[in-house]
């Protein structure tokens, strides 16, 4: 149970143990807040790091609370996982990221449609029918498959093996892009991605940090980035906040970079009003 630290979730609920507690409260209250549409997904961009040119965005979910304010993902989305609430709240997520993104898109240049990229949790991915999941949402919404980016763990890929890859084929098959998130935090090497239908990796905020000042993160960085380009990969940087940061990530060949310095995530309304190249001068 999770009932220690900073903004963490308490309820009473007389004898039964606080975690059966915490998951009963946290499910009606995820539910509430589905129907309620009390969710809101804020949009992060992710920048051409040789032309500063926006070229797709991420969704992250926040919750709108109507007591507590907006409560940021990490403090639902750890107890939402173990409680299996995290696919409704992800299945809303793509569903309206991908509607937004083609709203996006119709301010734009035909000729620049930016692309968007949905957090996938490990439960959600694993789960039977999330592929044609992701067929359904994009038949509807009317994005092209090529425009949407599923981000999933190293630990996803790492596990389920052939059910996994069999996933990934099929998505690769209709064009739907994947991305492994937070690369560098778990356990996975180079060649292992090797053998798996993904496009992208994303290095860990924790690698880009101070990049400019620490030797082994700078090593780190090259290294993925220069074996990455090998297998054909995209590599994305996040979590760049300076300018010194983004200086160096644009020496070592990062693709994409994602971070503070370019924008905060922020609600639709303000990302269809950014500038088409970031930082803004
Ligand atoms: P993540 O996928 O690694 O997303 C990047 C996080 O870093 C986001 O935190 C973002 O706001 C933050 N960030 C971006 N640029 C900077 C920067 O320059 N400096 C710093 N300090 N932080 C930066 P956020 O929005 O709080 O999300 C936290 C995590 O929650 C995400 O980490 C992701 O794992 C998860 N998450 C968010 N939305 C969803 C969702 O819809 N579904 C699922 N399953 N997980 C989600
Ligand atoms: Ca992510
Ligand atoms: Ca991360
Ligand atoms: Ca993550």
């Amino acid at each position: 149970a999770k009932l220690q630290g900073r903004n963490t979730w308490q309820w009473y609920c007389g004898d039964i143990s606080p975690q059966t507690c915490e998951h009963i409260a946290l499910r009606r209250e995820i539910l509430e807040a589905i129907e309620d549409q009390q969710f809101v997904v804020y949009y992060q961009p992710l920048v051409d790091a040789r032309t500063g040119e926006v070229r797709s965005l991420e969704a992250l979910v926040r919750w709108n609370h109507p007591s507590r304010g907006i409560v940021p993902p990490n403090d639902f989305i750890p107890l939402a996982e173990q409680t299996g609430q995290i696919i409704n709240i992800d299945q809303w997520v793509l569903r309206q990221a991908c509607f937004d993104t083609v709203a996006i898109n119709a301010s734009r240049p035909v000729s620049q449609p930016v692309g968007v990229a949905v957090n996938i949790s490990p439960v959600h991915f694993r789960r039977v029918g999330f592929f044609s999941e992701v067929q359904q949402v994009l038949e509807e919404s009317g994005l092209a498959p090529y425009l949407l980016e599923l981000e999933v763990t190293e630990g996803v890929l790492m596990s389920g093996t052939e059910k996994v890859i069999e996933q990934l084929a099929a998505l690769r098959n209709i064009g739907v892009l994947v991305a492994i998130d937070d690369f560098g935090t778990g356990f996975s090497s180079l060649s292992y991605l090797r053998q798996l239908p993904i496009n992208k990796v994303k290095l860990d905020r924790s690698f880009i940090q101070n990049i400019d000042h620490n030797r082994d993160n700078a090593a780190i960085v090259q290294g993925v980035i220069t074996m990455a380009h090998h297998l054909g990969l995209q590599v994305v940087a996040e979590g760049v906040e300076t300018l010194a940061e983004q200086e160096d990530l644009i020496r070592h060949g990062c693709d994409l970079l994602q971070g503070f310095r370019f924008s905060r995530p922020i609600p639709l309304p303000q990302f269809i009003a950014l500038p088409t190249r970031l930082p803004a001068e």
